[in-house]
């Protein structure tokens, strides 16, 4: 073949001469001579060499260098010219791939014809690459379509959300990847039995609209069954309805968890083009996006039905709700929330709260972090409205706020305490002339031991009334707030002060006190007399509740720029089930003993100058072991 490339490997340049010139390029060939064997396989690698002939001796006498060619590059044919002598190495070489071996003199006749064959030989293993090449690609390019198929399904099975659409491109990229003439997806109907067609490709759409097919007696009904794909073709056997008449098919079941939901097939009515094994498990594949995406709507389905019912609930609840994520940003406001702070604003989804509500009070609430949960606090509204509202922590969701209006209870509770404190008022200036004209009893004549026992006894309980009534006064006076007078002042002084007037008692109740009250603690703002009032009540409760023998320590310190003040005792402590009620009014938790007078207003009163200061109180308590009072009160701004 003319412009052939030759590779001349000689190692006297006068031999190679007479080659090239004499016989090859006469002939038409291109001729590159080389004479020694590096040079040579660079030659070959870079340039296309159709055949070499090659002078034995190159490379050392023991055709090493042969070998190495003809191991290295075997689809190049090699031509060896030798000595005579050698005939028999040829003759192993031969054997080993080498395509002619000439010994001179050399004929130019048979050196072309060599040529001619090896150039011949070049060219076909060349064109059978080729077509080799074109096979694989062709190969290659089929399951990259079929890869991209199966990868825009699976993509539009978890993008959208559209269920009909998916099983469409299901079917679709099953008849695509298979060359059927038309595809279906039969879906079952639990109730009826039967199946449906719910998506399909070349199928009239009447037939589609009206298609029923029982699971008895039918091929598609035996994929449900027994969950294993069919393929059919003209030599299967058809004893088994397929409700139209195909030459070849394949059914796979559409299957989540065991469960099959349907059957996905594809079919040729005209070809009797048979389907392949590996067709089955590409349509099965598409069948697994089906049932995912069937499964996905479904759960869907469920997941509207439950938010639906629970936004229906939200918005008929009487109480308010507003859920913000822990960024600040507002989830929900329900339609009692949204009248109760005057909101009608629909976009305010995933606003921050600063832009939603006008509220101080609330967006402090919202935004500032709270560490104990629930946290119950009020909050006041335009119109004098007063709402009770409840903080809570929800994990994965943020934080939560139920509110209920208590206006209506408030005003109740206001009447209420003007109605006792009119009345205790009235009481007290006869219960005065009471004692008074007890006392004067005795003065006016001699009494006997029993009516003296008895004036003692009405003396008594009219102090004990007069006390009550006092109490009660008093505490309808601090929740009006009307006595209140602050001052800068030194909570040490105060906690001190009511020890020092409490000594007595404490010495006579025989229980070790410990103290840890410093002197250099910050001022608050408070009323002195008041807050005397609160250390009073909660030292004689811990005297009262302790017995003999017992302990109390009194603790003052600063925290986080407030004063905590703790009063801890190990005494009779309080039941769990009264914990919650004992700062109520009039409440006495179920193991006090008759005994241990006490009308239960004191911590109605201490909590209500507690929280008059800004401040919180709380109690830790277990029954039989002892309780710790703890208050919280802010101090003063602004101090040196
Ligand atoms: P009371 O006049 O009954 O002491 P308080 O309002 O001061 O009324 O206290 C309410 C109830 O709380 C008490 O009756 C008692 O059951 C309980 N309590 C208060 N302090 C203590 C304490 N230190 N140890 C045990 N129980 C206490």
């Amino acid at each position: 073949m003319p412009n052939s490339n030759i590779l001349l490997i000689v190692s006297e340049e006068q031999t190679g001469d007479l080659l090239k010139r004499g016989v090859l390029q006469p002939a038409g060939y291109q001729v590159t001579q080389v004479g020694e064997p590096t040079a040579a396989k660079s030659i070959i690698r870079s340039s296309p060499v159709d055949c070499i002939i090659l002078e034995s001796g190159v490379g050392g006498e023991d055709f090493k260098f042969v070998y190495d060619l003809l191991a290295t590059f075997p689809a190049t044919p090699l031509i060896l010219i030798g000595p005579e002598k050698d005939t028999d190495q040829y003759v192993k070489l031969l054997r080993r791939g080498l395509l002619d071996f000439l010994t001179p003199p050399l004929k130019p006749d048979a050196v072309l014809e060599s040529v001619q064959q090896g150039v011949d030989q070049s060219a076909r293993l060349i064109s059978w690459a080729k077509d080799q090449y074109r096979r694989d690609t062709d190969f290659l390019r089929q399951r990259v379509n079929v890869l991209e198929t199966l990868g825009n399904v699976g993509r539009s099975v978890t993008a959208s959300l559209d269920l009909d659409e998916v099983l469409k491109s299901v079917v679709d990229a099953a008849v695509e990847i298979t060359g059927a003439e038309e595809g279906s997806l039969l879906i079952l109907d639990e109730s009826s039995g039967e199946l449906t067609m719910r998506a399909s490709l070349n199928f009239k759409d009447e037939f589609v609209k009206t298609f029923r097919l029982p699971i008895s007696d039918t091929l598609a009904g035996e994929v449900v069954r027994t969950g294993k794909p069919v393929l059919l073709d003209e030599k299967s056997p058809q004893k088994i309805k397929t409700s139209y008449l195909v030459k070849t098919l394949i059914y796979v079941p559409l299957k989540i968890q065991d469960k099959v939901l349907g059957v996905l097939g594809v079919d040729n009515r005209e070809s009797e083009r048979p389907f392949q094994p590996q067709h089955i498990s590409l349509v099965a594949a598409l069948a697994d996006y089906a049932a995912i995406a069937i499964e996905n709507a479904r759960l869907f389905e469920n997941t509207e039905i439950a938010r639906h019912k629970l936004e229906a609930i939200l918005t008929r609840i009487e109480d308010g709700v507003i859920v913000v994520d822990p960024d600040g940003k507002v989830i929900l406001v329900n339609r009692v929330a949204r009248t109760l702070f005057g909101i009608d604003d629909d976009e305010m989804f995933m606003k921050p709260v600063e832009e939603v509500f006008n509220h101080e009070q609330l967006i402090d609430l919202l935004t500032n972090g709270h560490e104990t949960f629930p946290f119950r606090c009020e909050l006041e509204l335009d119109e004098d409205k007063v709402i009770n509202a409840q903080l809570n922590f929800v994990p994965d969701v943020g934080l939560t706020i139920t509110m209920h209006d208590v206006t209506y209870f408030k005003e109740l509770d206001r009447i209420k305490s003007e109605f006792v404190s009119t009345v205790s008022h009235d009481l007290r200036s006869p219960l005065t002339a009471i004692l008074g004209y007890v006392e004067l009893l005795e003065r006016v004549g001699p009494v006997n031991d029993k009516q003296r026992s008895f004036i003692q006894r009405v003396q008594v309980s009219v102090r004990n009334i007069t006390e009550l009534i006092n109490d009660l006064l008093d505490l309808g006076r601090i929740e009006s707030g009307f006595d209140e007078s602050k001052v800068s002042l030194s909570i040490t002084n105060v906690v001190m002060y009511s020890i020092e007037s409490l000594k007595d008692r404490i010495l006579d109740s025989d229980v070790k006190l410990a103290l840890d009250v410093p002197k250099d603690l910050p001022q608050i703002i408070g009323d002195s007399v008041r807050l005397r009032q609160v250390v009073d009540n909660l030292l004689g409760n811990a005297l009262r509740y302790t017995p003999k023998g017992g302990k109390i320590e009194v603790e003052l310190r600063e925290e986080n720029e407030q004063i905590i003040f703790q009063v801890c005792d190990n005494g009779v402590g309080i039941p769990a089930a009264d914990r919650p009620h004992i700062f109520e009014k009039f409440y006495r938790a179920s193991n006090v003993v008759e005994n241990i007078s006490g009308s239960g207003l004191g911590l109605a009163i201490v909590k209500t100058i507690v929280e008059n200061h800004n401040g919180r109180i709380w109690v830790d308590s277990t029954e039989g072991e002892g309780s710790v009072f703890t208050i919280v009160l802010p101090i003063e701004k602004n101090q040196e």
